[in-house]
């Protein structure tokens, strides 16, 4: 049997980079040798806790590019060669939202890297040297994207989507909470949608200097600085829409209280924990919560954006490592103890 490295997931806290069988294309599917993949925010949270959607054994990776090496029956040979990125989501193709084209809503689907599903069955991603996927979730690169930016195809594509959702208009005034990699990718989006005034909120000053290097026309470190100051940025209005891409619980509460009435709360984030909230003031102050939930065929549409050079994703990517130091990156980007912002693994 022929083996490659990759790095496996054995529950919280517990990562190993091994030798394991390589995976052979089977009908409809082919094989991608992977170039360089992404650490997710989602990654290191279920490192650090685990849940139904990441069970072990499972090798991480939805966030990654590379180039095909091996088709499966039935898979057109052009494909071989192909410079790729891919679309996690593997959706049945036969159900109402399938049928509707709205793939991240299909209840029958999985996800490369993860364990979703009815059978919650093992789907292996990209922090291997091989992956094997579905021909149909191949996204073909244009010459100019590189393998480095081609790795954060997924989560630009989540961020659009999320930039766009709700009641969105030219000029508005938006705050986005959270500056990890995707409130900051969200900023790059709203900047060049033509949003009026962004504020970015955080509680890490080094993340709040790369949102206004995004984009950002003001950053403020809630934790040291009163919500009245963030509201006074609207005259005390609110904001037209309030973009939520933080994980602390009690962020939804505080987009409630800076959001103007019969404004827009956009969540992207997934908050696991349980919040209160008053429904009288979503309805006396006529308020929107929207779900951002991935994306369909975006993948392809942001790879224009960076052709174009409309995104800089220079202030993203804060560092580059090998595969082999992944469980180590999972111990320190879990700790909270860190500088990083978006972490690509490159696989030889
Ligand atoms: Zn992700
Ligand atoms: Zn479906």
């Amino acid at each position: 049997m022929e083996m490659m490295k990759a790095v496996v997931f054995y529950g919280p806290g517990k990562m190993s980079y091994e030798d394991v069988p390589k995976p052979v294309p089977q009908e409809g599917e082919v094989c991608v040798k992977v170039k360089y993949a992404s650490i997710c925010g989602s990654d290191i949270e279920e490192y650090k806790v685990g849940s139904d959607r990441a069970r072990p054994p499972l090798i991480f990776g939805h966030e990654f590019s590379g180039e095909v090496v091996e088709i499966g029956p039935g898979v057109s040979k052009e494909r071989l060669g192909q410079r790729v990125s891919v679309n996690p989501i593997l959706y049945c193709g036969k159900c109402y939202y399938c049928q509707k084209g709205l793939i991240n809503l299909c209840n029958n689907r999985r996800s490369v890297g993860r364990t979703l599903g009815v059978e919650k069955k093992r789907c292996d991603g990209g922090f291997a040297q091989y992956v094997c996927v579905p021909e149909f979730s191949l996204v073909p690169l244009k010459e100019e994207v590189t393998f480095e930016d081609a790795a954060l195809l997924e989560p630009l594509a989540v961020c659009y989507c999320a930039a766009k959702e709700g009641n969105f208009e030219k000029g508005e005034k938006v705050l986005v909470m959270g500056t990890g990699p995707i409130g900051l990718m969200v900023i790059q989006f709203l900047k060049i949608f033509g949003s009026g005034k962004i504020v970015a909120t955080d509680v890490v000053d080094f993340k709040l200097e790369a949102a206004e290097k995004c984009g950002a026309d003001y950053a403020i470190n809630v934790k040291k600085e009163p919500l009245e100051k963030v509201l006074e940025l609207t005259d005390n209005l609110g904001f037209d829409r309030v973009i939520v891409t933080a994980s602390a619980p009690g962020v939804i509460k505080d987009s409630i209280k800076l959001v103007k009435n019969g404004g827009g709360i956009v969540l992207v984030s997934l908050i696991r924990e349980n919040v209160e909230i008053n429904p009288t003031e979503i309805v006396g102050r006529k308020l929107s919560i929207y779900g951002s939930y991935m994306f369909t065929s975006e993948m392809h549409e942001v790879i224009d954006y960076i052709v174009d050079k409309k995104l800089n994703l220079d202030n993203i990517i804060s560092s580059i490592h090998p595969l082999s130091e992944a469980p180590e990156l999972f111990k320190e980007l879990s700790s909270g103890n860190h500088s990083e912002i978006k972490v690509l693994l490159k696989v030889d």
